[in-house]
């Protein structure tokens, strides 16, 4: 059990814990386990209003701050939550699922990205450009686009926050974030560091809710939010693009993926099987850059398989606060149903399970890391994002072929590549219609890196240097009357 100052169960509005103004509450569970964790203050379009009301006040005088200033406060967030890794690991493992190492780990990824943005928020630079009359000069400069909306998913509860609350505070915008029904008890944890960091009150709010769509009605509907920033699956993401429309908001979608990983005959055998195991399995395969589908030239796909089988039937299935264990369960009933539906698919249709394919003996929410051959490219478990730790295998014979199995998807997040050929690693990593490719590495997130999706996987990028460009407007002013 967490040390008790993460476990924050009231929304936080305007720099105070706060229940829903219709008292209302929801439960969150342990997918482990299905043991209630907390009551959760259920927040309804009054209180996403009242988070609005909170956020517009505190812009123009966030916006004002010198970068110097808002860049102190966010590292000083950062070092908190460092310093308080394990306290909000076991949280996170308590409503997510996910074992202690990786909850651990996307603490410190999502504190990275506090670290990363307080430093970017420093070189806002704008520019001067040289006009066509010697009377003037074209400035440009950026300032923040205003209050900016947050809805985040249960996957990742504290790095995809992180990953928005640092960028939009770095640029002089305040925030109201949603975290996901499953997963509000993180979010809500690093609030009450914010506060700890001297975030000014109604710059970070949070606004847990059981009834997303109230509250995002709420945040694409009024006027005085100026963007919304979405992680999520990619009917969501349609949806607050069309509510959104009405009051023309800058938006960011990171939307569902389909990842293809390309091992090519070339490939060091060992290096693609280690990536494959690390691409698929993290979270449980509940990610959405993980590997959806395993491309792999027909000359190599037998031992391949093999080697994958292996691997994923010795993974360590059970609750994540358990020494050594690899594999959480999944999130809830509704998501094992969708892996069970999509692999019982596969099977009838006529492919082959070489590890796995059930539910695990650790409890009802636990899916055994499933190897599935004979697949083809028509099946739902090939056509779908599983979200799940089930790989499906795909023989190809030339490397045409595997990019254009690869790019046969309306989705483009990420995709992988393995082969020590340099010249094909250009080729199909240029060709392949992706905003993110791994070339013999499984695991591409990085603060430093821009992160992001093309085609149905969304727009707008995450981290690096770009990360800023969806918090900010350009502004050109023409300076004249300089006298030539
Ligand atoms: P998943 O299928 O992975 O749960 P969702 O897209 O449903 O993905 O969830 C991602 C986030 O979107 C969550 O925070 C969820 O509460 C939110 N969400 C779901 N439906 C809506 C909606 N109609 N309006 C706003 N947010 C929503």
């Amino acid at each position: 059990m967490a040390d008790s100052f993460a476990w924050a169960t009231e929304a936080f509005i305007a720099g105070q814990w706060r229940p829903a103004a219709d008292g209302k509450r929801f439960p969150v569970s342990d997918p482990a386990t299905g043991a209630i964790l907390a009551e959760v203050a259920d927040c309804s379009a009054l209180d996403a209003e009242a988070a609005i009301d909170a956020a517009h006040t505190a812009f123009s005088a966030w916006a004002a701050r010198p970068a110097q200033n808002r860049s102190a406060i966010l590292r000083r967030w950062r070092d908190l939550i460092v310093d308080k890794a394990d306290a909000l690991a076991a949280v996170l493992t308590a409503e997510n699922g996910k074992p202690l190492a990786e909850a651990r780990g996307e603490i410190l990824y999502g504190a990275s990205y506090l670290e990363w943005f307080a430093e970017e928020a420093l070189r806002l630079n704008g520019d001067v450009i040289p006009s066509a009359s010697p009377n003037n000069r074209i400035l440009v400069i950026k300032q923040p686009v205003g209050v900016c909306a947050a809805i985040t998913p249960w996957n990742f509860p504290n790095a995809m926050l992180m990953r928005k609350a640092a960028a939009a505070l770095a640029s002089g915008c305040t925030l109201v974030a949603k975290p996901a029904e499953d997963t509000p008890l993180s979010g809500l944890a690093v609030a009450r560091l914010a506060d700890e960091a001297g975030v000014p009150a109604g710059v970070f709010n949070v606004v847990p809710t059981s009834r997303p769509a109230q509250v995002g009605a709420v945040m694409t509907g009024d006027d005085r939010v100026r963007k919304i920033s979405f992680t999520g699956s990619t009917g969501v993401g349609k949806k607050l693009l069309e509510q959104s429309a009405s009051t023309v908001k800058r938006a960011s979608m990171e939307l569902g993926g389909n990842a293809p990983f390309l091992v090519f005959a070339d490939a060091d055998l060992d290096t693609a099987v280690e990536g494959a195991m690390a691409s698929k399995f993290r979270n449980a395969g509940q990610t959405c850059v993980c590997a959806n589908r395993l491309l792999v030239d027909r000359s190599i796909l037998p031992e391949f398989a093999q080697r994958l089988a292996d691997r994923a039937a010795a993974l360590k299935v059970g609750p994540g606060i358990e020494d050594g264990v690899e594999i959480g369960p999944l999130i809830n009933e509704a998501a094992v149903r969708k892996v069970e539906r999509l692999v019982a698919e596969a099977r009838d249709a006529g492919a082959r399970m070489s590890a796995g394919g059930r539910r695990h003996a650790a409890g009802p929410l636990f899916f055994e890391p499933t190897v599935l051959e004979s697949v083809t490219p028509d099946m739902a478990v090939v056509r779908e994002e599983i979200f799940g730790p089930v790989a499906p295998l795909i023989g190809f014979d030339t490397e045409d072929e595997a990019v254009r199995l690869a790019n046969d998807t309306p989705f483009g997040l990420a995709a992988y590549v393995y082969t020590r050929d340099l010249g094909r690693a250009f080729r199909v990593g240029e060709g392949l219609e992706y905003g993110m490719v791994g070339v013999n590495e499984g695991i591409l997130s990085s603060a430093a890196a821009p992160f992001g999706g093309v085609k149905q996987s969304g727009f707008g990028r995450e981290g690096s240097h770009l990360g800023l460009d969806d918090y900010v407007n350009v502004k050109y002013m023409l300076m004249g009357g300089l006298g030539a």
